[in-house]
């Protein structure tokens, strides 16, 4: 087992900047398992924005402790067990439980080992998920906490149901494949000009609908959604993000305030956490739809929202729960609700791994149909093995085998921290001091005390 704990510069161009996370330093902290077979590795990232990366790295190696020296096979036929065993850690579960730094942690240990899996095959995720019989797939899922809302006869009658439309999907999807959308001209530290410039190219390139960030001020939300619906014309979709900044009460006012704009939908109008919060948004902001699932900590949170009608838009991420485990819960609880997954992704790496969750979906649980989306945001691809191949507005599948996780081994040399190549350069130190150290640009009373940047 290694770890690295790698991570972009980003904050010094404002890519992804939103009204909650003013400067983020995309970062990974990266899992690669290493095996007895030369060149098989099973590699896995969990994503965060900076500092703290190091405590998730560590976590991740407390984690992946436990399944050292497991057998490949012998993993592949009790991953149900095994994810069952990661999140009930009779220590490590008081961090928990079931969210945060040990249950992200446990995803990347999942999620490593379904990239083994798929490599050891010679398939890409998304095939060997599709191809799983309905029974092996009901056997990963940790049903722990939410057969109230889906029981493994109810999973596994869905999943009977989506088999027999598995080939034609899989045509249907090698193809076409899946309708993306764009957040690339929507970040909130962008000039109007260079978002107006992004908006152009993101219509050109052949993208349904575009997502803005919005929250910091009404005023300026509403010039920029009047000059955005200038250029795109009355019809095209938009959506709007707000990245948990609101209170309850302020989500509904000012959603309600930008009807007139006619969005797709808003998302994470509040806190992650606040089930009930969003119930109440989603009835008082109608017909915009509520959108939210990135900060989603597990299955437990998304089946409360689904319970209470909180949500239109389910938006699953590939590295905040626990691996692709928890994601094939999310997306069968999806389909019994009838609420179509729209997965999150941007980050560094999250489209190369979350595109796999959809077209899973796509091929065997709930098939092509035009309420789902995929976010794509255009950066650091080049990072990765095999980036996402994205043509006039759709993921196209990727082939090789593997989850989509594996970075290019220089990527790693130049931005792992502190130590690599770029961290070490003049420019990296003056980035680390004023980006990585311990104040942030939110401690604004802090820094103003002591002084700090
Ligand atoms: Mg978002």
């Amino acid at each position: 087992m290694r770890t690295f704990d790698v991570r972009f510069p980003t904050s010094q161009m404002l890519d992804g900047s939103d009204a909650m996370n003013a400067d983020p330093d995309y970062s990974a902290a990266y899992l690669r398992i290493e095996t007895s077979a030369p060149n098989l590795t099973g590699d896995a990232f969990v994503f965060t924005i900076g500092r703290g990366n190091d405590v998730q790295v560590r976590a991740i190696e407390i984690m992946a402790e436990k399944i050292a020296g497991l057998e490949l096979e012998y993993a592949f036929d009790h991953i149900g067990d095994i994810a069952r065993e990661l999140s009930a850690d009779s220590q490590l579960r008081w961090l928990g439980a079931d969210k945060g730094v040990f249950h992200m942690a446990a995803g990347a240990v999942l999620n490593a080992l379904w990239d083994l899996f798929a490599k050891s095959r010679g398939v890409p995720l998304w095939k060997l998920l599709s191809d799983m019989t309905p029974k092996q797939l009901v056997a990963a899922i940790d049903f722990r906490y939410i057969t109230d809302a889906l029981t493994p006869e109810e999973a596994l009658s869905i999943l009977e149901k989506g088999f027999a439309g598995r080939k034609s999907n899989e045509e249907i999807l090698l193809k076409k494949g899946l309708p993306a959308y764009t957040t690339t001209p929507g970040w909130l530290g962008y000039t109007d000009e260079k978002m107006l410039r992004l908006t152009q190219e993101a219509v050109d390139s052949g993208f349904g609908l575009i997502k803005y960030k919005c929250g910091k001020s009404l005023e300026d939300d509403r010039r920029r959604l009047t000059k955005i619906r200038e250029i795109v014309g009355p019809d095209f979709p938009i959506a709007i993000d707000a990245n948990q900044v609101w209170d309850v009460d302020v989500a509904i006012a000012w959603v309600n305030a930008l009807q007139e704009f006619d969005l797709q939908w808003i998302e994470e109008p509040t806190h992650p956490d606040d089930v009930v919060g969003h119930a109440r948004i989603a009835r008082e902001v109608a017909p915009t739809r509520v959108a939210t699932g990135e900060h989603a900590s597990s299955r437990i949170i998304f089946k409360q929202l689904l319970q209470s009608d909180a949500i239109r838009v389910m938006q699953i991420d590939a590295t905040r729960v626990a691996g692709v485990n928890e994601n094939i819960a999310n997306i069968l609880m999806a389909a019994k609700y009838g609420i179509p997954v729209c997965p999150h992704a941007g980050g560094v790496g999250l489209c190369e791994v979350v595109q796999h969750l959809a077209m899973f979906d796509a091929v065997a649980v709930t098939g092509h149909h035009d309420q789902r989306v995929v976010e794509y945001v255009d950066h650091l691809h080049e990072h990765f093995m095999e980036p996402t191949n994205v043509v006039h507005g759709a993921y196209m599948p990727p082939k090789s085998p593997g989850s989509g996780a594996q970075m290019v081994e220089s990527t790693i040399a130049e931005f792992e921290f502190p130590s690599g190549i770029y961290w070490s350069s003049e420019k990296g130190k003056a980035h680390a001091l004023s980006s990585n150290t311990a104040h942030s640009s939110s401690d604004i009373l802090i820094n103003e005390k002591i002084g700090a940047r």
